[in-house]
């Protein structure tokens, strides 16, 4: 029997809803939550991510803003701008779009955002908080979407073989740090494996979930899955398809129709891990601003 395919749209929807229900409730209490995105130069496709970040606060009925700053932004104009949002009371999220141009060291945004507004989860002290298992963290938007396809899908985890391809510190390392936590949708046995793991199938051919993010089209081929695996494709890779419309298609690490075949569970790209990621931002937006509340 194939894979059940994993709907990231339909789950993605339910997370906006409840959402949608915590801004309004937060309303309730004068605050609406607010998330301001900085979006320095003009990238196309940073452009359409930022659009679209703005577009689903708008329709959870929380504030977006976006402040465009131009190509030839400095450093320090960038950090004034991160100050002056750290200080707004009105700003509980602030993501700065990345890349940033070269003459910007990312590294020193990202470490003057004010950890309890940082919603993308990038911070030192947000990556942290998730390798310690605090309730109070900010875990990156992809790898929390992903632990929330995993419980929404019913997919037990505990005590699972959980294999990720990649080590980046937006994907790989923090998707490693939430299931190794104790709790619901965690408790698996990691392994992590990048560019110099030895003989990558061996590792992949254990995994009870297999999440791949390693940025190459369709390197995970059904030999490398365990019959019955649960097989999460984070890859969003750009292929030459002149019959397409565009001369382009998307599609993920992993080849998904013989994939299909083996595993137990699988996620469509696009269609499964994208969508969750602004849903775990707005998620992460409305906790930033109920914990105003406490604070
Ligand atoms: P990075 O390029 O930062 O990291 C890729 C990782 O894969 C690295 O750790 C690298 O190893 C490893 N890798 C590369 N080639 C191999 C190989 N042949 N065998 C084993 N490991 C390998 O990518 P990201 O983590 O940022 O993104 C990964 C993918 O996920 C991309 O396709 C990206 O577009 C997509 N993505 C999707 C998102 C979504 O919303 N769905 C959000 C973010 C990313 P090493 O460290 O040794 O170089």
């Amino acid at each position: 029997m194939p894979a059940e395919l994993i709907d990231g749209v339909a789950i993605a929807a339910r997370v906006r809803a409840r959402v949608s229900a915590e801004a309004a409730e937060l309303a309730t209490h004068g605050v609406v939550p607010g998330l301001t995105v900085v979006l320095v130069g003009d990238d196309a496709a940073s452009a359409v991510y930022v659009a679209s970040k703005e577009k689903a606060c708008r329709e959870a009925g929380m504030l977006g803003e976006t402040i465009r700053l131009p190509a030839t932004t400095t450093q320090a104009e960038l950090l004034a701008v991160v100050d002056r949002l750290n200080a707004d009371p009105a700003v509980h999220g602030i993501l700065v779009q990345m890349p940033v141009p070269r003459q910007i060291d990312a590294q020193a945004v990202i470490r003057r955002i004010d950890p309890a507004k940082d919603v993308d989860g990038f911070h030192p002290v947000n990556a942290g908080k998730v390798l310690i298992g605090d309730p109070d963290a900010f875990a990156p938007c992809t790898p929390a979407g992903v632990q929330v396809l995993l419980t929404e899908s019913g997919i037990e985890t505990a005590g699972k073989e959980a294999v990720i391809l990649g080590r980046s510190t937006i994907v790989g390392k923090p998707m490693a740090s939430l299931l190794m936590q104790a709790g619901r949708g965690a408790d698996c046995t990691v392994t992590v494996c990048h560019s110099r793991t030895r003989d990558l199938a061996s590792h992949t051919r254990r995994a009870d979930i297999l999440i791949a993010a390693i940025g190459k089209p369709e390197m995970v081929t059904a030999d490398m899955v365990k019959p019955g695996a649960v097989v999460i494709d984070v890859g969003i890779n750009r292929v030459d398809d002149p019959t397409a419309k565009r001369g382009y298609r998307i599609v993920g690490d992993v080849r998904f129709e013989e994939v299909r075949a083996v595993a137990s569970h699988l996620t469509p790209v696009p269609g499964g891990v994208g969508p969750m990621t602004i849903a775990m931002l707005l998620a992460n937006t409305v906790r930033a601003a109920r914990l105003t509340l406490t604070r």
